[in-house]
């Protein structure tokens, strides 16, 4: 196989990939969404797209065409969708969206389909629509199965304590923050621009949300916490941690994909 993505491989290719027992297909899903000064817009889909690929050389599999926009910037996970730069889908087109897409992999062969999420607010629409995906095809008569998952949760405590050594302040602050910023520096290092850094303390956020959305109460950078702890060698520390434990979980999931119903 010459490429893990599929929009590299002529149709024939693909069919008999798709044709095989344990067929698997990822499908990156990120967001078009300001990431502070530092950063360009599309750092979610490019960072899903590249962990996907990565977890597919790790497991044989193949990589769909990324979902590059994604569900609503909120102020408490990514800086509010109110920013200019933020380019988002509603819940009924993600969730319309992933059905479609999920269904129709499916129907051509693939046994698993693992759909990687690289958005925090994407989550609970990737779920709805795999969901109805994944009963429509049973109805139907397959025996698919799907995995989603969110890259970051397969950060580890040890790599944690090294990539935030004054410590570590939660997952949705991360917009634009350490995280993000030290994957770009490994994996797209021209994108990114760290003299634009600004260093400020990390967000001070209410314990809800207020409609509509109130600009000021989010940092002017756009970013949640500051990026100024990133470097390359924490991307590659993450990135290793990311991988291999996404590739460890999906082989232990996706080992026998007939057995579980
Ligand atoms: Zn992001």
């Amino acid at each position: 196989m010459t490429s893990v993505f599929i929009d590299e491989l002529d149709a024939s290719t693909y069919a008999a990939y798709a044709a095989r027992p344990g067929s698997t297909l990822i499908i990156p899903t990120g967001a078009t969404e300001q990431h502070g000064p530092h950063m360009p817009l599309g750092v979610d889909a490019m960072l899903s797209k590249d962990i996907a690929a990565a977890v597919a050389q790790k497991l044989g599999a193949l990589v769909a065409p990324g979902f590059s926009y994604g569900y609503k910037s909120q102020p408490r996970s990514g800086g509010g969708n109110h920013r200019t730069g933020t380019t988002s889908l509603g819940a009924t087109a993600l969730m319309a969206l992933t059905e479609d897409v999920v269904s129709s992999f499916m129907t051509q062969g693939f046994e698993n389909i693992v759909v990687l999420n690289g958005h925090f607010e994407n989550y609970q629409f990737l779920y709805e629509g795999i969901d109805n995906a994944t009963a429509k095809m049973r109805s139907a008569g397959s025996r698919a199965r799907a995995v989603l998952l969110s890259y970051w949760d397969f950060v580890d405590d040890d790599t944690l304590a090294r990539v935030f050594p004054e410590g570590f302040l939660g997952w949705d602050i991360e917009h634009g923050g350490v995280l993000e910023t030290s994957l770009m520096l490994l994996l797209r290092p021209h994108l990114v621009d760290m003299s634009r850094v600004e260093n400020h303390p990390p967000a001070t956020l209410t314990a809800y949300d207020i409609f509509p959305e109130d600009p000021a109460r989010t940092p002017d950078s756009g970013c949640l916490s500051s990026a100024t702890g990133a470097t390359a060698d924490r991307g590659q520390l993450l990135l290793d941690a990311i991988t291999g434990s996404i590739a460890h979980a999906l082989r232990g999931e996706l080992a026998e994909p007939s057995v579980l119903t």
